[in-house]
């Protein structure tokens, strides 16, 4: 409650009340006053002009009618002013005062006309000001809200913003990786050719043009081996090499614009692509042509002039639609063209029908090595003055359950073809040793020949095996002896050179087989300390029909008399070839006509006749 006193002005305790009121509207600016009736005048008593509490009499201002207002004090003074001349009889009145940016700068309240019960007058005010406090707070927290909720926004904005700007950063250098990664899946990572993988997919995006597909032309891969690549790599370095199949490749395509796709597919083989038009019979033919003459026209490296040789295999779509399929066919072509010498090779049905049959013979053959189904049969040789069997040669058998008699020349080509004939080699020699070293308890003089192919002479660690091999079965090196033909020995002459010498060295024998067939079978008898020769099967079969076969066969046989060398032949069939061989002062002799390759029983069985146990004579 406002008490009242005698002269109409408020108390200290109701100014206190209604001050502490005004406090919490928590404004920078108030004032507030009241004015009790005197007269026609309002002469008004201010209690409070602004925060710093400052006590000013505003009838001064009121009075002397301040002109342009430049403080909300001046404000207030005028505004008061107007109020009392213009509104003498207000009661009650509250003005607020705003600044340019709208906040409230300040509030006054004013309290007009005389009024007797002062008390009504100033609960009015009492509940004018709660009602300014709520609603000035309310409005403040809304708008504090609104604030909030608009900075919150906006950072929210701003964040998602960002967040979107590193998104956008991150998928574009995501596309970037991927792309990189991408790139170097499928390229070669010196040179920036296509590598394997990349051809192929080239060759998978090519399969899906028009023209293929509509049969207007043809897509054909050629792909170069660089022959003489491992031996150039290896004196100018594998960087040097790297920028001369570069060179080589800019040199092509300023030659021709026919290639699609460079492919580096290893260290010195490259495929490229071109699309062939079906009607152009000379446009693959001519193509090779230039590539050809490219390679050997040399390539400047610092200051020198390399020439690459290049075996070249060529395959055509029309064979198969499989990119890595067509790439292989082209690799075989390539490799037969080292068997063919020719310098182009082209894959044809044949190639592709035989490869079918090779790659079902060899998964075949794989199984019987794994699961020891191959057997060995042993075919007698016979000394021609006694006509004993002196030894046998180990001849290798594979009967198929599905494919019946594998032939010999089929089976070891394979083999070598895929290396398994190490495998196969070491089956035979393991297997041949164990039986020898039985059949010298029956004639210790003995001798087992095994036939030895070219990658198994050539391995290193050949002559150490075949060692271990006879200590392990305790068979003395004289009784086995190793059949070599001409073509073992070119391939890596050298390791052969000490694999043979190594052997030689503890008593192991070496015949050269199909002797004459080669071009320099006296050569190598000179080079290698063969114990025999065997005179090949060819020469015996016309001897006596061809006079000039028997000159061969003779002198073949006088020079190997000469050179200290026993002479076996083989592929004796009939009783005068027989006679001729013996005429001929043959050592050893070998063929149907003495006996066909036996299973190990039947040959057991025939030796031990052979070679009746000494009778025991028991003495009483
Ligand atoms: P090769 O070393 O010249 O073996 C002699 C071949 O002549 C054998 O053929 C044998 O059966 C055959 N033959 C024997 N006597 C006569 C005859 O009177 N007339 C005729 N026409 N042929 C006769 P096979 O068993 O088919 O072997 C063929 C070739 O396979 C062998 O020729 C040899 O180069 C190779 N070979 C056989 N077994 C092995 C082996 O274990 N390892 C290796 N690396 N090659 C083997
Ligand atoms: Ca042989
Ligand atoms: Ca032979």
């Amino acid at each position: 409650m406002i008490e009242k006193n005698n002269s109409g002005e408020l108390t200290n305790k109701d100014i206190r009340k209604i001050q502490n009121l005004i406090s919490l509207l928590d404004v920078p600016f108030t004032a507030w006053g009241y004015c009790i009736c005197e007269g026609d005048r309002l002469p008004l008593k201010f209690i409070t002009l602004s925060e710093s509490s400052e006590k000013t009499d505003l009838k001064d201002f009121a009075l002397n009618n301040a002109s342009v207002p430049t403080s909300p004090a001046h404000y207030f003074t005028a505004l008061v002013e107007t109020l009392n001349l213009s509104a003498p009889n207000l009661s009650v009145k509250h003005l607020a005062f705003y600044g340019k940016d709208k906040q409230q700068l300040g509030i006054a309240f004013i309290i007009g006309k005389p009024n007797t019960r002062i008390t009504n007058t100033l609960n009015i005010i009492v509940t004018e000001i709660e009602s300014l406090i709520s609603t000035k707070s309310m409005h403040e927290e809304l708008n504090m809200l609104k604030v909030c909720h608009r900075n919150e926004l906006s950072n929210q904005k701003k964040h998602i913003d960002n967040l979107e700007q590193h998104l956008q950063h991150l998928k574009s250098e995501n596309a970037r990786l991927t792309r990189q990664m991408q790139y170097q899946l499928n390229h070669d990572s010196t040179t920036n050719m296509l590598n394997r993988l990349g051809l192929e997919n080239a060759i998978k995006a090519c399969f899906k043009s028009r023209t293929i597909i509509e049969g207007d032309a043809y897509l054909s891969v050629i792909l170069l081996q660089i022959t003489n690549g491992e031996r150039i790599q290896a004196r100018i370095g594998c960087e040097g090499f790297d920028t001369l199949l570069s060179l080589f490749e800019q040199k092509i395509s300023k030659t021709t614009p026919h290639i699609h796709y460079y492919a580096r597919i290893s260290t010195t083989e490259l495929a490229l692509t071109t699309i062939v038009p079906s009607l152009d019979e000379h446009f693959l033919p001519n193509l090779c042509r230039q590539l050809s003459s490219v390679a050997r026209k040399g390539l400047g490296f610092k200051d020198q002039e390399v020439h690459f040789h290049v075996f070249m295999g060529v395959a055509n779509s029309y064979h198969t639609n499989n990119a890595s399929q067509l790439i292989n066919n082209a690799y075989q072509a390539a490799v037969s063209c080292k068997e063919s010498g020719s310098l182009v090779n082209t894959y044809t049905e044949a190639d592709h029908e035989e490869q079918k049959q090779f790659n079902q013979l060899e998964h075949y053959l794989l199984q019987a090595v794994r699961n020891d189904d191959l057997i060995l049969h042993f075919q007698p040789k016979v000394d021609l003055s006694s006509e004993k069997w002196v030894g046998a040669e180990v001849l290798l058998r594979w009967k198929h359950p599905v494919l019946g008699d594998v032939s010999n020349e089929a089976l070891i080509h394979m083999a070598e073809q895929n290396g398994l004939i190490v495998e196969v080699g070491y089956f035979v020699l393991r297997n041949a040793i164990d039986r020898a070293s039985e059949w010298i308890e029956i004639a210790p003089n003995f001798v087992l020949s095994v036939n030895v192919s070219a990658k198994q002479i050539c391995s290193p660690l050949f002559a150490d095996r075949v060692l271990e091999m006879l200590t392990h079965n305790e068979l003395p090196a004289k009784n086995l002896e190793l059949e070599l033909t001409e073509s073992c020995l070119v391939s890596n002459f050298d390791v052969a050179y000490s694999n043979i010498s190594q052997l030689k060295q503890s008593g192991v024998k070496f015949a050269l087989d199909d002797f004459g067939t080669g071009y320099a079978s006296f050569s190598y008898l000179r080079k290698l300390p063969f114990d025999s020769i065997k005179i090949d099967k060819e020469f015996l079969a016309n001897v006596l029909y061809n006079p000039q076969d028997k000159t061969i066969l003779r002198s073949i046989i006088n020079v190997a008399k000469k050179l200290d060398k026993q002479v076996v032949v083989e592929g004796v069939e009939t009783l005068a070839q027989h006679r001729f061989v013996c005429a001929e002062q043959c050592d050893i002799a070998q063929g149907f006509y003495y006996a066909k390759p036996m299973p190990r029983d039947i040959f057991e069985s025939q030796l031990e006749k052979q070679y009746p146990p000494p009778k025991l004579y028991i003495i009483r």
